[in-house]
């Protein structure tokens, strides 16, 4: 479903994808580690064109994202295209980025209405659903903060499933948690993974990617070093580089 060939990514002199060659299956919850600067975030940025890429090719559903071929050369995409490719892809990031005005439910329905005109109560229906899925029923009129960093971060991943996404990126989505608060916000990506959501996950949870994880993906210095489930990563790698990010994080 996800398909990146020689991916190069450059800022400035510094190359951060360094010909990544990266897919992910339909229903498959990719894991993605790595130490520190090695590009994890910026191959997910790029994955939905929020970071131009400066070689190589990204498919979704084997569309070419972010560009398209004119005369034999890649331009960039119109704004349309990638505007429509976005909105069936859904993005959480670190920092939750909920609008502060909104309420839970407002921050929920906003793009289902006004991106995909959906009808409102159909849209605050669902929207409703979505925030028992993700255990807040009871703070659809709070304002984000009267709201724990926990239960932001769910209503940011109930607002993306509100735009049936068909693939979930998510980047470093407990990183900015208290500690205590990270686990609540686990589980919610653990279900969306066993209901067969298509997934790519930046994270520094090893418990998460050890047992939530299809797949793992090591990058380190702007490479994939190795990738396989995780019984490989985790307990029969080979490979020195994997084995020593693995030690000093485990
Ligand atoms: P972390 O785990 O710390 O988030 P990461 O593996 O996600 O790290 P990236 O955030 O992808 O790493 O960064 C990879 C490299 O690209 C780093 O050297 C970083 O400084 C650089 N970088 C990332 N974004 C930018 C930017 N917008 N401008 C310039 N350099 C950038």
């Amino acid at each position: 479903m996800v398909r990146t060939e020689q991916l190069v990514k450059r800022f400035g002199d510094n190359i951060v994808l360094n010909g990544v060659d990266f897919s992910v299956k339909r229903g498959q919850a990719v894991v993605v580690i790595g130490p520190s600067g090695s590009g994890k975030t910026t191959l997910l940025r790029c994955l939905n064109h929020l970071e131009k890429i400066d070689g190589g090719r990204i498919y979704i559903d084997g569309q070419l994202v972010g560009y398209r071929e004119q005369n034999g050369r890649l331009v960039e995409d119109s704004e349309v295209n990638i505007a429509r490719m976005r909105s069936q892809v859904g993005f959480v990031f670190q920092r939750f980025n909920l609008f502060a005005h909104k309420t839970a439910l407002e921050n929920i329905i906003e793009a289902p209405i006004h991106v995909l005109r959906q009808p409102k109560n159909e849209v605050i229906e669902r929207a409703r659903v979505l925030l028992e899925k993700v255990g807040l029923s009871d703070k659809e009129d709070s304002y984000p903060h009267r709201l724990s960093g926990g239960q932001q971060q769910r209503v940011a991943i109930a607002r993306a499933l509100a735009m049936n996404p068909k693939l979930m990126l998510f980047d470093e989505a407990t990183s900015a948690l208290d500690p205590e608060l990270v686990g609540e916000v686990l589980k919610v990506m653990r279900q969306l993974a066993e209901e067969g959501m298509t997934m790519v996950v930046v994270t520094h949870e090893m418990g998460f990617a050890r047992d939530v994880a299809d797949h793992v993906v090591f990058m380190d210095k702007a490479q994939i070093v190795e990738q396989g489930p995780p019984e490989q990563i985790f307990n029969e790698s080979q490979n020195e580089r994997t084995r020593n990010f693995l030690g000093r994080v485990l």
